[in-house]
């Protein structure tokens, strides 16, 4: 007797991007992996997917998340991009070391790419061996979920696999594959590359494309090429005004690594700040400090001007016209970006809606936590309990105490205008000022140890992560900056 089992396919995929975008990508097929592991599963995420974490725990599910199948329905692509590397355009990127194998609804009917990180060299490969570490993967994994938890929009890690294979960097090191999950991987670099490509036909493709999957409203506007470029901007202003507000520095913006979503992408150098500093820079390449904390927002208005210029020909309005609409439309960040970093600082604040001198003191106390080095996570946290009559809390983290007293008087005045009490102050304070971040010492000690094989500390700190506002018993350890003997702290690409 046959007998037949209707084995169910691991996602349900739908590939719009190849579908519509051919000159945008190459067809290719991962690299072995020798001997798979799965490390890490993001069950909640594959739910959110419409899979079967067990099933995606089974040998024939993790040779898929590393590349060594073919999952049934995905149609896998070296996706083609350029960018603006360090202000230097490159017209030629792309996917060197990873696939995009397609496109899956998830139960909200949202679309979300599936992406290999670490799957092997492609065509745009360039010099490299196409090949991930784990330690970078991981990071990318905690570093993403901390960002998900705090409500800041993201691409999150579906897995992380270890391959078996040792990969060349500075010391020989475990190899591993991430899966990416993003609302897409349109970046700025994918319309540079669609402009640069001598096809006047493939940026409009593209940006019909990137309409319907992320700006479906534009369709309706006059113009639907200025109005889903409105779009991009109002996303990434209030994108960068949420890392801002958490003190988290991307570390390599570059046009490549900035999203038409609206979503961060790419955590490789990325790093939250301690102590209060614009200038703070953690990125071992970045020597000129481009990327640092207070540039993001002016190099995000940067980087989409290089957007700006690849869609002038579709205003069809003539040149003149194009760059002044396109202008109108760029210079509209600056006001976006400061309403909702605005707005933010307020909530982290106590205050209510905008008030006379509530900018000054704002910018006072931000002169202030720099003037004397204050943690950012640890003050905003603790000036909740100012309000409920224990002012130690915030004001032991200042030398100069009297600063900080003046500031407060003044901070206190702005309070008192409100209708709420302060038990309601103070909860909605804790619940937009985190107390626990990626502490640098924190994620270091917890990659060091996976790549050991040790998934312990890992493990403890993504559940740690997973609830950033809940201040918990036990979890004290993770609550401070690294100690001074952790160093001036540095981070790499990680490629
Ligand atoms: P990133 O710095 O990760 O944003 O990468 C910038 C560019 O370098 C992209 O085109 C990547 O695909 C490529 N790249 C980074 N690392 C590697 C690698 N190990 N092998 C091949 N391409 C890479
Ligand atoms: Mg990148």
């Amino acid at each position: 007797m046959l007998v037949s089992v209707a084995v169910r396919p691991l996602f349900e995929f739908d590939n719009s991007f190849v579908r519509d975008l051919r000159g945008l990508y190459e067809p290719w097929r991962a690299a072995p992996a020798p001997a798979p592991r799965l490390l890490v599963l993001n069950e909640e995420l594959a739910t959110e997917l419409g899979a079967d974490a067990d099933a995606l725990r089974a040998p024939d599910g993790v040779a898929v998340l590393v590349g060594n199948a073919t999952a049934y329905g995905a149609s896998p692509v070296a996706q083609a991009y350029a960018g603006h590397q360090f202000g230097r355009f490159s017209p030629r990127l792309g996917d060197g070391r990873a696939l995009l194998l397609g496109e899956v609804l998830d139960v909200l009917g949202r679309r979300r790419d599936l992406h290999l990180k670490g799957s092997g060299p492609t065509p745009f490969a360039r010099t490299g061996d196409g090949k991930a570490a784990v330690g970078p993967m991981l990071r990318e994994y905690v570093i993403g979920e901390a960002m998900h938890s705090l409500g800041i929009r993201t691409t999150r890690a579906l897995a992380v696999v270890a391959t078996g294979e040792q990969i060349a960097r500075d010391a020989m090191l475990p190899g591993a594959v991430l899966t990416r999950v993003a609302a897409s991987h349109l970046r700025v670099g994918t319309f540079e590359y669609a402009a640069d490509h001598g096809d006047p036909t493939l940026v409009r493709r593209l940006a019909d494309h990137a309409i319907v999957r992320h700006y479906p409203h534009a369709v309706e506007a006059e113009n639907q090429y200025l109005a889903f470029f409105e779009g991009v901007v109002d996303a990434q202003a209030s994108l960068v005004a949420r890392w801002m507000l958490v003190g988290f520095i991307h570390g390599v913006m570059n046009t490549d690594n900035m999203t038409i979503s609206g979503e961060t992408i790419d955590f490789g150098p990325c790093a939250f700040m301690d102590a209060f500093d614009s200038a703070t820079v953690f990125s071992s390449i970045d020597h000129r400090g481009r990327y640092a904390y207070g540039n993001q927002p002016q190099i995000a208005h940067w980087n989409l001007a290089r957007l700006a210029e690849t869609l002038l020909p579709l205003f069809d309005v003539g040149t003149e016209a194009a760059i002044a609409a396109a202008t109108d439309v760029l210079e509209s960040f600056t006001a976006r970006y400061h309403g909702y970093w605005g707005d933010g600082m307020r909530a982290k604040l106590g205050l209510g809606d905008a008030q006379r001198g509530d900018g000054e003191l704002i910018d006072d106390l931000l002169a202030l936590l720099h003037a004397q080095k204050v943690d950012f996570t640890l003050f905003f946290r603790a000036l909740s309990s100012s309000i409920l009559g224990e002012a130690a809390p915030a004001r032991s983290l200042f030398v100069e105490r009297s600063a900080f007293d003046a500031w407060a008087v003044r901070w206190r005045e702005l309070l008192s205008c409100q209708t709420r009490g302060p038990q309601t102050i103070a909860a909605a304070m804790d619940h937009v000022n985190p107390v626990y971040t990626p502490r640098n010492h924190r994620v270091e000690e917890a990659l060091a140890a996976a790549t050991d094989g040790d998934l312990g500390p890992f493990r403890r700190l993504l559940g740690v992560l997973a609830e950033p506002f809940n201040e918990r018993l036990g979890l004290e350890p993770y609550v401070a900056p690294a100690p001074p003997s952790f160093g001036p702290y540095r981070t790499f690409c990680g490629t």
